[in-house]
């Protein structure tokens, strides 16, 4: 068992029933550097010009990686909440729609994806999206959570790096 995973909380059925949800905060207040240094591994930084970290959990971990690597950090939020010029991505939800938003980028660079889990993959394939229709092409994503039995990331060959694989 990898040492991280007795600060992760199960909770079955939150936010909706059949989801068991991985509850990181014990992780974060408990390892947080280490989690950030296991999550900046297996990663070329020589070739990333800065981290791209999804709302809200992304923020606090891909803030942080940034830091470590001495690289910029670009926010990447939920519909409504930057001002403009901004460039959207729907992707479908079970029910419905989600929008992710980004402010309008011009000039070329690469960058890291980060979120906290990766599970069906519907986020991370449109902020992927998202990120190289905005001229940010992404050299890795970065997960702490891959829960690869809802996602097929590494059969597409998607560069994906993820600490804790379920
Ligand atoms: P998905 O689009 O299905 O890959 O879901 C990814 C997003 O939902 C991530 O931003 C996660 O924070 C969140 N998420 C999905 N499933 C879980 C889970 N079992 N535990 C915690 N967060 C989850």
């Amino acid at each position: 068992m990898h040492p991280f995973e007795s600060h992760i909380r199960n909770v079955p059925d939150f936010p909706k029933p059949g989801v068991i949800f991985k509850d990181i905060t014990p992780l974060l207040t408990e390892r947080f550097s280490e989690v950030i240094e296991a999550m900046s591994q297996g990663i070329d930084w020589s070739q990333v010009d800065h981290v791209v970290g999804i709302e809200s959990r992304g923020f606090i971990l891909g803030a942080a990686m940034a830091q470590l690597k001495g690289k910029g950090f670009i926010p990447m939020r939920k519909k409504g909440k930057l001002p403009p010029p901004i460039i959207a991505e729907s992707y479908a939800l079970e029910y419905g729609t989600d929008t992710l938003e980004m402010i309008v980028n011009t000039k070329a660079a690469k960058i890291v994806l980060v979120d906290d889990v990766l599970a069906t993959g519907g986020t991370l394939k449109a902020a992927l999206k998202l990120c190289e229709r905005n001229h940010l092409h992404v050299v890795s994503m970065s997960l702490l959570i891959n829960l690869t039995f809802l996602n097929k990331f590494k059969e597409e060959g998607l560069p994906v790096v993820s600490v804790l694989n379920y």
